[in-house]
């Protein structure tokens, strides 16, 4: 059987998948979700006149003099933040206010506190000011009715403020999908259980869950399966009673213990195979059933992180409804060189740190040592040799902290 493409594998798979349906929730609720429909303004922001400064509101064309001689105006009152004023500042007089303080009405500009002096009532200003010095003006950062959202952006931090700032409690995003993690092998034992010669310590659901948490699904961790075909296909039986999307890890080889595939079928689900020239990647299982997905990674550690950030990932990024499915990338000159021989596409997995990219040590697809420190993927053609110093690209699946602060 040939290989496919890396692209005409994700194109395959992305024409299957659309993003589900949609729900009203809580901005409270919302950070890690997709936005399903635009999300305007609700007021202007800032919502009236302020002041930026602690201070005087005054008319700016009675400080005109300051600059040569301190002028005296009269204190006619006081306004905290979140007051109103009820009179007017006249000429003559100000106003004592705060940052944040509704500017009153007659002021057009207010004279920062370190810049006067008071006695009793009679404030001495030391500094002109000009009109609207100080002053934050209504709607000057955003209008009522402009989009703050688009849809097909993730909820972050700042997004999720600025949406409570401008008045927004609720918005529309879409259902994000439950996926079922499953690890499939004989060899494999839960962390922390004694070992027998032979068997190893299961890894892969932990590092699927990892990719996973920033993207806000709902994750179901279930229980190691051994090699068995009966076994395997309750076990898929029961992932897909409970989430949109299943990944398997391991048994979708050709060896005689792979069962993914036969059980997978047997639930009546279309199974796609393909050899992807990429490396690493080896055997790759993707199908769905009725409107289910399955990706059944190589259970090599560093092929299933790699198969799942370049093919998993895009599909459930768009079934949140996201707009952009790729990995950032970030630019960086190589610390050394890299030359891929071979006829397939490689990935290698790379540390970025400040604009530099360095290898992250042995690159065979069992090694989980070098993805210590590992955060990229440096996507090396067939038949390429980069030197040192080479501007590259790099795919980012997580940002570690710099090496140089460390
Ligand atoms: P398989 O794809 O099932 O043939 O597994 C390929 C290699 O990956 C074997 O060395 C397995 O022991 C190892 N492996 C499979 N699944 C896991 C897992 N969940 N955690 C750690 N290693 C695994
Ligand atoms: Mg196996």
């Amino acid at each position: 059987t040939g290989m496919i493409s890396l692209e005409e594998a994700k194109a395959r798979i992305l024409s299957f998948v659309h993003p589900l349906g949609t729900e009203r929730i809580s901005v409270s609720q919302a950070l890690g979700r997709v936005c399903a429909r635009e999300v305007q303004a609700a007021v202007d922001l800032p919502g009236f006149d302020n002041s930026a400064m602690d201070g005087y509101a005054v008319q700016s064309a009675d400080t005109r003099q300051a600059e040569e001689v301190s002028v005296a105006l009269k204190c006619a009152g006081r306004i905290g933040a979140g007051e109103k004023f009820a009179g007017t500042v006249v000429r003559g007089t100000c106003v004592r206010l705060f940052t944040g303080s509704m500017l009153p009405s007659g002021a057009d500009a207010v004279v920062m506190q370190e810049d006067t002096t008071s006695n009793g009532d009679v404030i001495s200003i030391r500094c002109s000011a000009k009109p609207f010095e100080n002053v934050r003006l209504r709607g000057e950062d955003i209008r009522s009715g402009t989009p703050i959202l688009n849809a097909g952006e993730r909820i972050t931090a700042t997004r999720s403020s600025l949406l409570a700032a401008s008045g927004r409690s609720e918005l529309v995003v879409h259902r994000t999908p439950t996926i079922a993690l499953i690890a499939t092998g004989n060899e494999l034992r839960e962390p922390g259980e004694p070992l027998q010669p032979g068997q190893i310590h299961e890894s892969n659901r932990l590092l699927l869950s990892g990719l996973l948490a920033p993207l806000g699904c709902r994750i179901l961790t279930l229980p190691i399966i051994r090699d068995d075909l009966e076994k395997t296909r309750a076990a898929l039986q029961d992932a897909f009673s409970k989430a949109d999307l299943v990944v398997t890890t391991g048994g979708v080889s050709v060896g005689e213990f792979d069962f993914v595939k036969e059980a997978f079928t047997n639930l009546g689900g279309k199974l796609e195979l393909w050899r992807i020239a990429i490396r690493p990647g080896k055997p790759f299982a993707f199908g769905r059933v009725d409107s289910k997905f399955l990706f059944g990674l190589p259970g090599n550690p560093v092929s299933a992180l790699v198969t799942f950030l370049l093919l998993a990932r895009p599909a459930i990024l768009r079934l949140q409804g996201a707009s952009d499915l790729n990995l950032p990338e970030l630019e960086g000159e190589l610390n050394e060189p890299v030359s891929n021989r071979g006829d397939r596409r490689h990935f290698v997995r790379v540390r970025w740190n400040n604009g530099r990219v360095r290898v992250a040590g042995p690159q065979a697809s069992h090694m989980l040592g070098a993805l210590r420190d590992a955060d990229g993927l440096l996507d090396v053609p067939p038949d390429t040799s980069l030197l040192t110093g080479a501007r590259v690209k790099v795919q980012i699946w997580e940002m570690l902290e710099s090496a140089n602060r460390l």
